[in-house]
């Protein structure tokens, strides 16, 4: 960064490039002498676990360590890195903090930001902030690690981090479950959570629409003929032997489910094999969808008492504002997260539904703010939500985040044009 200083160079930290929302590049669009001064800074190579504490419950890495290196090392340690998703076999660490990455365990035990302990951030000037201590109180003064997570290579360059590990959880039992209709997942995940407590690790719920793509494009079998909403909940045991009686015992609650209207089918895991097959389609879903194309997409989240609502009102706006249009929904709801895709119904051309794209991501978005949301989810801002964010965003809060920006990268060197542009950019 000293170098980058004394030569004007501009710099794009990049980890595995997974970024969902241009993050990670240049962006097509420009300029030519804006591209010339441009480093993109690999930190692949900075990939060393530099050590697992089994008493404290940390692990410190440098950002080059791939996800599920670290979940693996965790796990020689009898512990476990909680954070998963799709990406983890190519996200390394830095990109994981520095998008702030949820995942399908959020629920219960958090982001990233609440995994994170301690953090070593190079500053856009060349200086090294280490913050890399491995406390769990530390009120000595603003937390500042907090500023670099989640903020996208805008704000300095993450080189090291220690994170919480967890006890590990010795086996676990998923259900798949069909529903009767989209309200009767407030039931489901109350009755759930009542019956599992913190032990209700993972709760997804999948449209219709994206579950057809998994089953076309990677030949998935799901346990039930797909509805128009099913649901992947896990429920994690501490000691292997748990497993058995849990799964009797949620065997008996689908009849209960199905009895009060609930549910219409499901099936419950009885090996870890089976629970790996189920968790396949969930995150078989993702690269499906990609691999079909021809989705708009978003990643919102908004309050769990109001995701049925926003699906209902806002795929009723779409299909009046745009005929042609099928919503392809899934994702965290246990998180209130969506992955609210947009296609184009069977029959007209995939990719005419772009010609909408501005229209749809209005449609979707004001939905999703009205019901107190979100537009940046998990995947963050990058350079594709930056006007969205500027249109959306609080005066108050954009002129904050302009302001830290300003503080930390007067000169503008750090990922310009990605989250909150500033002058000149
Ligand atoms: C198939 C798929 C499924 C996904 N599912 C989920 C999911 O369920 N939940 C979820 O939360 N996310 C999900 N994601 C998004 C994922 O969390 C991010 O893409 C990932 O965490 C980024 O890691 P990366 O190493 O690839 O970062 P990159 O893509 O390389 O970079 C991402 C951003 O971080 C910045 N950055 C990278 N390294 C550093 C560093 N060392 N210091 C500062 N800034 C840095 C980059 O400049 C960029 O802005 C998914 C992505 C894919 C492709």
């Amino acid at each position: 960064m000293r170098i980058a200083r004394e030569e004007n160079l501009v710099v794009i930290a990049q980890g595995g490039n997974t970024s969902n929302v241009e993050g990670a590049t240049p962006s097509p669009g420009w300029p030519d002498d804006l591209n010339r001064r441009t480093v993109v800074l690999q930190t692949a190579r900075m990939n060393r676990i530099l050590a697992i504490d089994p008493v404290n419950n940390t692990a410190h890495v440098e950002a080059g360590v791939v996800l599920a290196k670290l979940a693996e090392a965790a796990k020689e340690a009898d512990r476990l890195f909680p954070l998963s998703f799709a990406a983890e076999g190519s996200a390394q660490m830095g990109g994981v903090l520095a998008t702030n990455a949820g995942g399908v365990h959020v629920l219960r035990y958090g982001n990233t930001r609440a995994l994170t302990l301690g953090l070593k951030v190079v500053l856009a000037d060349g200086r090294v902030l280490d913050l890399t201590r491995s406390l769990r109180k530390d009120n000595a003064g603003y937390d500042l690690k907090q500023l670099f997570i989640g903020s996208e290579g805008t704000l300095g360059i993450i080189t090291e981090a220690v994170v919480k590990l967890e006890p590990r959880p010795q086996s676990r039992t998923v259900l798949w479950l069909t529903l009767a209709d989209l309200k009767a997942v407030e039931g489901l995940f109350t009755a759930l959570e009542r019956e599992a407590g913190p032990t209700l690790t993972a709760f997804e719920l999948i449209g219709r629409s994206p579950l057809v793509s998994a089953i076309t494009v990677r030949g998935f079998t799901p346990p039930t003929d797909p509805a128009d909403w099913q649901v992947l909940a896990e429920i994690s045991h501490m000691r292997a032997d748990d497993a058995d009686a849990a799964n009797e015992r949620l065997t008996d609650m689908l009849g209960e489910l199905m009895d009060a209207g609930l549910i219409t089918d499901g099936a419950v895991s009885q090996s870890e094999d089976q629970a790996d097959a189920l968790w396949a389609i969930r995150e078989g879903i993702p690269g499906a969808v990609k691999r079909q194309g021809g989705n708009v997409k978003h990643d919102v989240s908004v309050p769990r008492s109001r995701m049925v609502e926003v699906i209902e009102r806002t795929t009723a706006a779409l299909r009046a504002a745009v005929p042609m249009s099928e919503p392809s929904i899934f994702g965290h709801y246990g998180d209130g997260n969506l992955h609210f895709n947009v296609g184009a119904v069977a029959g007209s051309l995939t990719k005419a539904i772009f010609a909408f794209e501005d229209e749809i991501h209005r449609i979707v978005h004001d939905h999703v703010l009205a019901a107190g949301g979100s537009i940046a989810a998990e995947h963050g801002v990058g350079a594709m939500k930056t006007l969205e964010l500027e249109r959306t965003k609080d005066p108050v809060e954009l002129d904050l985040m302009r302001t830290v920006k300003r503080a930390l990268d007067p000169e503008g060197r750090l990922n310009p044009g990605r989250v909150v542009r500033t002058e000149g950019f």
